[in-house]
């Protein structure tokens, strides 16, 4: 995880005095051969030298398996589905129908529980796990860090409504994640419904529904009367066959968490199962924190045996709250667990110090590039002296207060003697209505560093013409600061 300079300097084939040169001028101060850099820094410097730098995981890290090339022999898992739409379209109400249908409530007569996800099984005996947080919030925020575990979104469209903006964005989600598509018509039980006018809608759309050219299924349901509904689960299936989801039962159980809260029984998450299969007794590691299951339980609060690919399980005994989203990885033992873990806070910490000073140094490197640039424009043409640069105006929020340091620090180096990033304000958390309204009001973009936006504040961005700059990528993040500066500058002649 750590290179001296002089050992960089040999891996990237400089000569050493050259290369502490180099790295003075981009922005390290006193360097000297025997510097230790962290692999973020040292990843850096290498790819300014056109290295692309690989980093290793460590041994004492846990880590998934690889994927199997050839899956044809593994068994079939059941298909992980999220409901998406507009608001008011029937997300909810669908949900309620399936989750009434759930097999821990039909075997047990139970009540199922909100626990972020449940099984429906099918007369066939197939099973559909369904995720159980409606929006898009949920979806994005699973994947920002990494979980892509949906594997068929399913887009609801009120017949009596057809395609709205949540919809097209809805559409716009599921084709970045490469995520395939179910239509649901909804609301087919009511009097003034035109499916026909949804499909053409969707077709607009690039949706390539069935009917119009297309194959993805349009299937016209009731999430009142459960009109339809089997046919939908049915679809579901079809489809999941097509893109053929299998899982390896055997081996050590990988899973991601879908939620976690605390309970009368502790602090609970719920896992939805990737590969292997969990048993009681198992170590499960997850970010930083790790459990000896004592138990697992269904949605209907049933305790269970052992869970299996595709299948959704409350699991107890969390030393610390695991995040939504994180990767579950199975250890050998306890302490193995315990040193994974602690391996991992180490190296968060370590991370964080990384990326401030990455950041910061990019930052320097910025304004040193600009100022050269700056000298050399003043030489040619001594044009506006004494306006001093146009300020363009940046809001930023991020996840953290480590982050809000890193986005402030590497924004505010940005600009020239012509335009210039100013820092507005800056502050921990999402974007709220008030960011909104004052970026508004004083021409700001907004930037939202590591941190989920409710659709709701881009829809109302949208319509305030507030430009929503989300990253989670640092330099990414400079890039787009430097594109909106530009944007400010006068046309070159
Ligand atoms: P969501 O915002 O997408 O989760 O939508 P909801 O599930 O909350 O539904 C919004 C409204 O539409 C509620 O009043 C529901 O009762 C109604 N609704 C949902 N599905 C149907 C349906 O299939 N038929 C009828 N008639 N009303 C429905």
């Amino acid at each position: 995880e750590f290179i001296s300079v002089s050992n960089l300097a040999d891996v990237l084939g400089v000569r050493q005095a050259e290369f502490i040169d180099h790295l003075e001028e981009i922005g390290f101060e006193g360097v000297i051969h025997s510097h230790v850099l962290d692999a973020e820094t040292a990843g850096l410097i290498a790819e300014e030298y056109n290295f692309e730098p690989i980093f290793e995981t460590s041994e004492q890290d846990l880590v998934a398996a690889p994927e199997p090339e050839d899956k044809s022999h593994l068994p079939q898992r059941p298909p992980v589905v999220t409901i998406m739409g507009h608001v008011d379209h029937g997300k909810t109400t669908l949900l309620d129908w399936l989750r009434k249908s759930s097999v821990a409530a039909s075997e047990h007569g139970g009540i199922t529980q909100h626990i972020g996800a449940f099984s429906v099984v099918m007369p066939s005996g197939k099973s559909i796990t369904f995720l159980d947080t409606p929006g898009h919030a949920a979806f994005l925020d699973m994947r920002r860090r990494g979980a892509d575990l949906t594997d068929i979104v399913v887009l609801v469209v009120a017949a009596d409504d057809s395609v709205k903006p949540q919809t097209i964005e809805a559409i716009k989600h599921a084709k970045q994640a490469n995520v395939p598509m179910i239509v649901a018509i909804n609301k087919m039980d009511k009097d003034n419904v035109n499916p026909e006018k949804v499909k053409q809608d969707l077709a607009r759309h690039s949706v390539d529904v069935e009917d119009y050219g297309g194959d993805v299924q349009a299937i016209p349901v009731s999430g009142k009367t459960g009109l339809g509904m089997l046919d939908l689960e049915e679809a579901i299936v079809t489809l999941s066959e097509l893109l053929d989801h299998r899982a390896d039962v055997e081996g050590n159980a990988e899973g991601w968490v879908v939620e976690a809260t605390t309970k009368k029984a502790g602090r609970v998450a719920t896992v939805l199962v990737k590969r292997g299969t969990v048993r009681a007794g198992d170590i499960l590691v997850a970010g930083t924190t790790w459990t000896r299951i004592k138990t697992l339980k269904n949605e209907a609060g049933t305790v269970i045996e052992e869970a299996t690919p595709g299948m959704p399980v409350e699991i107890d005994g969390w030393r610390e709250q695991p995040e939504a989203g994180s990767e579950v990885l199975q250890a050998p033992s306890e302490q193995r667990a315990k040193d994974v873990v602690d391996y991992r806070l180490e190296r968060s910490d370590i991370k964080k110090l990384g990326q401030d000073t990455a950041a910061i140094n990019v930052s320097r490197r910025e304004t040193l590039e600009q100022r050269r640039r700056s000298a050399d424009d003043e030489t040619v043409e001594e044009t506006e002296t004494s306006t001093g640069p146009k300020l363009v105006n940046f809001i930023i929020k991020a996840d953290v207060s480590g982050s809000v340091e890193a986005v402030v620090n590497s924004v505010s180096g940005i600009g020239n003697n012509e335009v210039l990033a100013n820092i507005l304000r800056s502050g921990v958390g999402q974007v709220s209505e008030f960011d909104i309204k004052h970026a508004a009001t004083s021409e700001a973009s907004i930037i939202n560093f590591n941190a989920a936006v409710d659709p709701m504040i881009s829809r109302m961005a949208e319509a305030q013409g507030v430009r929503l700059m989300n990253h989670n990528i640092i330099y990414e993040l400079i890039d787009d600061v430097k594109a909106k500066l530009s944007e400010h500058l006068p046309p070159n002649i």
